[in-house]
């Protein structure tokens, strides 16, 4: 291989590929309201709280608690909605 031949290979060859570290999404606060069991999502109804529990796609289930703020029983809207600042 004459020096012409080994800068082309040089400048041909393959990049390392960097591997970057996959990013796990944040754990989910599966906190329930005592005393209810989380319902599959398809099955809930208007006044059920969405919050989800655990699983996920079609076999996601949700708190179930009765709705009291939004999407959510009074234990959840804590967690999912910001009050708003005092003035
Ligand atoms: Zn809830």
């Amino acid at each position: 291989m004459n020096r012409t031949e080994a800068r082309r290979q040089t400048a041909t060859s393959p990049k390392p590929i960097k591997r970057r570290r996959r990013r796990r999404a944040p754990k989910r606060n599966t906190a329930l309201v005592p005393g209810l069991a989380p319902i599959l999502l398809m099955e809930a109804e208007d006044d059920h709280c969405r919050y989800p529990v655990e699983g996920a796609g079609i076999d996601m289930k949700v708190c179930g608690a009765p709705r009291t703020e939004g999407a959510y029983c009074t234990a959840h809207a804590r967690i999912c909605y910001i009050p708003p600042p005092k003035i």
